[in-house]
């Protein structure tokens, strides 16, 4: 364990609040990197048999389990393996709730849903197989990949000029671990993801992530905390060594790897 995170006998006593009233309680967590660990290519990720059944297990007791994924809506649940729970996906563009097949788009959305895929449509697939950028199709999101490039460096660099140049044409580029996101400015965002998942009766919720856009649910989290509309707000750090730096700043407490997450998973459906 790094000195940064904290052992159990810490972070035990502080989680408490959320045990207090499991029923207006809700769990939110992030998929990739948080419950699944990172792989080099993100089809390959899997979410462990362990974190599978506490979520499950948590979802008969508090009030709300959710998970809210840069994924798709329909992806994150085909991940997770669970319909019973919520699924806010596509950085909150997408809601998907409990034992529904139809995803909600988020209103926001109004109509620029191919506004990123006809500017990516634009640019030369050629240069971007050459320098090792990976293009994923997530509808009103396209993203850049570039982990596991010949020359990781280079193609960020690559990924800066498109970003530049996406900018230019009205949409908003966002930064995640080694992936670029182009997606329509304004709407959607982790943080309006918690907020429509916390739009009910919830005392308490804990969200657990380990990237940068993970930090905009903090920062809601802890503003419904300051407006009273939640009594309890726990932000939970997931660490690794490419976490950016806010990301400690801002956690509430900080856990090292989704192994750290499992165990407060665990300890909370125990
Ligand atoms: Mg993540």
């Amino acid at each position: 364990m790094s000195d940064d995170s904290e052992s159990r006998g810490d972070w035990a006593a502080r989680l408490e609040p959320l045990r207090r009233e499991p029923g207006r309680t809700a769990i939110l967590t992030d998929v990739d990197g948080t419950l699944a660990p990172i792989v080099e290519r993100a089809e390959e990720a899997a979410v462990p048999a362990a974190a599978r059944a506490a979520l499950a297990s948590l979802s008969e007791r508090y009030g709300l389990v959710g998970c809210v994924s840069g994924r798709r809506a329909e992806e994150a649940r085909r991940l997770v393996g669970l319909d019973g729970i919520a699924y806010a996906g596509n950085h909150g563009l997408e809601l998907l709730l409990p034992g529904e097949e139809a995803v909600l788009p988020d209103p926001s959305l109004n109509g620029r849903e191919r506004q990123a895929a006809e500017f990516v449509a634009g640019l030369d697939a050629a240069t971007l197989r050459s320098v090792g950028l990976r293009l994923e199709d997530k509808g009103p999101i396209q993203a850049l990949h570039w982990r596991g490039a010949e020359a990781e460096t280079h193609a960020e660099g690559c990924a800066h000029e498109i970003a530049a140049a996406a900018g230019q044409a009205g949409l908003e580029p966002r930064w995640g671990r080694k992936v670029l996101e182009l997606r329509p400015v304004g709407g959607g965002g982790k943080d309006a993801a918690v907020a429509s998942l916390l739009a009910g009766p919830f005392a308490a919720a804990v969200f657990a992530g380990d990237d940068r856009t993970d930090l905009d649910a903090f920062r809601r989290l802890r503003e419904l905390r300051e407006k009273g509309e939640l009594e309890t707000a726990i932000c939970v750090g997931v660490t690794s060594p490419e976490a950016p730096p806010e990301l400690a700043e801002e956690s509430d407490l900080r856990v090292e790897g989704p192994d750290g997450w499992l165990a407060i998973l665990e300890s909370l459906a125990a």
